[in-house]
């Protein structure tokens, strides 16, 4: 935190021990597994998860995405958006104290990292207040180094979902990859070895707006001022008023005193509630620090279905039912059909009027079998039709030339609608284009 003085107040916040500190370790273990293991998942001999951006690709569990499907990207962003205004209306901060990367490696690897080589909150802030001896030099490059480490191993396994992991783990991905992962290690080195709350109280634009979607129901983090003030006693007061011992303020790693009211800076991660309740348990008392909301502190009823819940929680529903039923009927294959650049129609010397395209297929299907594609030309009456079949393999993108005549005697007018059908077993996409004659003139290449 920023002191009074505009300097840095460095944080050294206490270990604890606690439910809530149990709790959050089993969700940054399954984030964990999500960060490490995911990437070397394979369904359908594709990456369960791999967001290929050269390729402008996502493989997302056996689907093959491209940029034609960007409308989905567009609603897993605002089905995102509008999961965090739920869950932040209903629970708070819930992503912060549980979920974001910033407080998830920090209190996994940093923290633990930290005490192991330069001692808990007392011997680290002693050992920092003195000069520089060979103890507390060892101490610092030793804690550094491993930081480095744990840096590299996140950057690494980030860019795993841009590239296939197997490729960067070994060292054969390409230049592109480790420079990122170089940039991403550089990032994460800078917050471990300094930002760290700095980012949650100055960058995160999260911690701005969260206020706005929050009310007065909205369980938080909070001090009960009405049981614990005065505060200063010995505990002996029947209603178990704070004793003033300090422990939830060193264990924040906001630096933030939670007697002092709701806060911007607190993650809500629950360390002060873990700290009170050890101290008041050993009093026979409950804890003054606790999931609450402004609301439950006035005494009032707490409603968990307010106008804002309802609203977001049915977007969130309805978004969801729209992208299922969207992602149920897509074909995992693109086609186009694009009339050859300069030519509406030719008369051949038959006297057949002669109308090319070229047709683009793609097949997003994964998996080793290739596809079978067949062209159909619909809609023009005598129609003489010269195209190809194809099979493709996974990914892979195919122009075909698509040739269709009529005889002149069949009276053609300039422009004639007509369908070309691209069928594979999966299904067939019908695409709308049109035949044109010279109709009034003799001929027509324009
Ligand atoms: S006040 Fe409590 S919940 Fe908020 S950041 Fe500090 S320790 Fe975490
Ligand atoms: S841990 Fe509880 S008793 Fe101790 S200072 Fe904080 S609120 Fe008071």
């Amino acid at each position: 935190m920023l002191g009074f003085s505009g300097t840095r107040e460095w944080v050294y916040p206490q270990s604890i021990k606690g439910k809530f500190t149990t709790l959050r370790r089993w969700t940054f273990l399954a984030l964990h597994l999500i960060l490490f293991v995911t990437p070397w998942i394979v369904v359908g001999g594709q990456p369960v998860l791999l967001i290929d951006i050269p390729a402008r690709q996502v493989f997302l569990l056996g689907s093959i995405f491209t940029a034609s499907d960007s409308f989905f990207l567009l609603l897993i962003l605002l089905f995102a958006a509008f999961a965090l205004f739920f869950f932040t209306s209903l629970w708070g901060r819930l992503w912060c104290g549980y979920a974001c990367p910033q407080t998830v490696f920090l209190e996994t690897w940093i923290r633990p990292l930290e005490i192991w080589i330069e001692g808990d909150r007392v011997q680290r802030r002693r050992r920092d207040q003195q000069s520089w001896s060979f103890d507390r030099v060892w101490r610092k490059v030793a804690k550094w180094a491993a930081f480095l480490v744990v840096s590299l191993l996140l950057a690494t396994a980030i860019v795993s979902f841009f590239v296939p992991a197997r490729e960067l783990w070994t060292g054969s991905a390409g230049g592109v990859a480790y420079s990122f992962v170089l940039i991403f290690t550089a990032l994460w080195y800078l917050d471990f070895t300094w930002f760290r709350e700095q980012f949650c109280n100055f960058l995160c634009p999260y911690a701005r707006f969260q206020s706005a979607l929050t009310d007065d129901e909205t369980l938080l983090i909070g001090y009960d001022p009405a049981r614990g003030e005065p505060r200063g006693g010995k505990g002996a007061a029947a209603d178990g008023r704070c004793i003033a011992c300090n422990k939830c303020v060193v264990v924040c790693p906001q630096g933030i005193d939670i007697r002092n009211g709701f806060q911007l800076e607190c993650i809500q991660c629950a360390r002060c509630v873990d700290a009170c309740v050890s101290v008041m348990d050993k009093l026979g008392h409950r804890t003054l620090v606790e999931y609450t909301s402004m609301a439950e502190q006035a005494g009032k009823n707490v409603r968990r279905f307010r106008p804002r819940t309802v609203v977001y929680g049915g977007l969130l529903v309805a978004l969801a039912a729209f992208g299922f039923t969207l992602a149920s009927q897509r074909l995992p294959f693109e086609a186009t059909v694009n009339r050859v650049p300069g030519s509406l129609f030719t008369v051949d010397p038959d006297g057949f009027i002669r109308n090319t395209y070229l047709v683009q297929i793609t097949n997003n299907k994964p998996g080793e079998t290739p596809v079978d594609f067949e062209v159909i030309v619909e809609g023009i009456p005598g129609a003489e039709v010269i195209a190809q079949d194809v099979q493709l393999a996974s990914t892979e993108t195919r122009t075909l030339p698509l040739i269709v005549r009529v005889s002149q005697d069949q009276g053609l007018g300039r422009t004639t609608p007509m369908q070309v059908r691209v069928v594979t077993p999966d299904g067939e996409i019908g695409i709308s284009t049109t035949f044109k004659t010279g109709a009034d003139v003799d001929s027509g290449t324009d």
